[in-house]
C-alpha cells in the first residue's frame, strides 16, 4: 500500500472510532511517527496532506527538519535528555515527554533565553511500569505544579504509553485512567493549564484510545 492510501484507510478508522464515540474528528490530531522513517517519507506523507509528525531523536528531528518542506508540524515525542532540550526548542510544536521538574525548568530556560513559550504535555507512566519514563499517576500533580510555575512553558495535556498489548482492548483501561487524569488535573484550575489534549494510542491501539 503506499503511504497515500495507508494514510486513507487510517483516516477512516479514525473517523469511525470518532463516530462510535460521539466525537468531532476535527478534535482528533493524527501523528504520523516518521521516527526511523527517512526524509522522502515524510514528503510523500506531506504530498498527502498529513501535516504532523512524530520524532524521537532531537538530531533526527532536526535532520529531517532540513530536508522536508516547511511549514510541517514536528512533535517531539521520545524521551528528551536535558542537553538536548537546546535542538527541540523552537522546532517542535509540541514537546510530548516532560517527565520531570528538572527537564522541565531545563525548557524553560532555553525557552526564556529564545524568547519563546513552549507547548509541553507531561509523560505519565500510567501502568506504573519500572522500565519506562513518566511521573507516576501520583506525582503527576507535583510535575504539574512545577510546570505551571513556569512562565515559558505551556501545559497542553497528557502523554502515556501504555504497555505492549496483544489486543488494542488491553490498553483500555490505560487509556480510561488517563481521561480521568486528565479530569482530576484540570479540576485543580492552575492558572495558564489548559489540559485539553491526551497524547495516546499507537498503530495497534488508537482507536480505542480515540473512543476513551
Ligand atoms: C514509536 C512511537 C510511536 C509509534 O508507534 P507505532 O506502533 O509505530 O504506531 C508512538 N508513540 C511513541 C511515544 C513512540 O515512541
Amino acid at each position: 500500500m503506499s503511504i497515500a492510501e495507508n494514510l486513507q484507510q487510517i483516516r477512516g478508522r479514525a473517523e469511525a472510532a470518532c463516530l462510535r464515540a460521539g466525537r468531532d474528528p476535527r478534535e482528533v490530531t493524527l501523528i504520523a511517527v516518521s521516527k526511523t522513517n527517512p526524509a522522502s517519507a515524510v514528503c510523500e506523507a506531506a504530498a498527502a496532506g498529513q501535516t504532523d509528525f512524530g520524532e524521537n531523536k532531537a538530531q533526527e528531528m532536526c535532520a529531517k527538519q532540513e530536508e522536508c518542506p516547511k511549514g510541517l508540524r514536528w512533535h517531539f515525542i521520545g524521551n528528551l535528555q536535558r542537553n538536548k532540550v537546546k535542538y527541540v526548542v523552537g522546532r517542535s510544536v509540541l514537546i510530548h515527554s516532560v517527565n520531570s521538574p528538572q527537564l522541565a525548568r531545563e525548557i524553560e530556560r532555553v525557552s526564556a533565553a529564545r524568547g519563546l513559550i513552549s507547548d509541553v504535555l507531561l509523560e505519565i507512566n500510567i501502568a506504573d511500569e519500572a522500565s519506562k519514563h513518566g511521573t507516576g499517576e501520583t506525582s503527576a500533580e507535583e510535575l504539574l505544579r512545577a510546570a505551571a510555575a513556569l512562565p515559558h512553558l505551556r501545559v497542553r495535556g497528557l502523554m502515556a504509553v501504555p504497555p505492549p498489548a496483544d489486543t488494542p482492548e488491553e490498553n483500555r483501561p490505560y487509556f480510561r485512567k488517563m481521561r480521568q487524569l486528565q479530569e482530576k488535573l484540570k479540576a485543580l484550575g492552575l492558572p495558564g493549564v489548559q489540559l485539553s489534549e491526551l497524547s495516546m494510542g499507537m498503530t495497534g491501539d488508537f482507536e480505542t484510545a480515540i473512543e476513551e
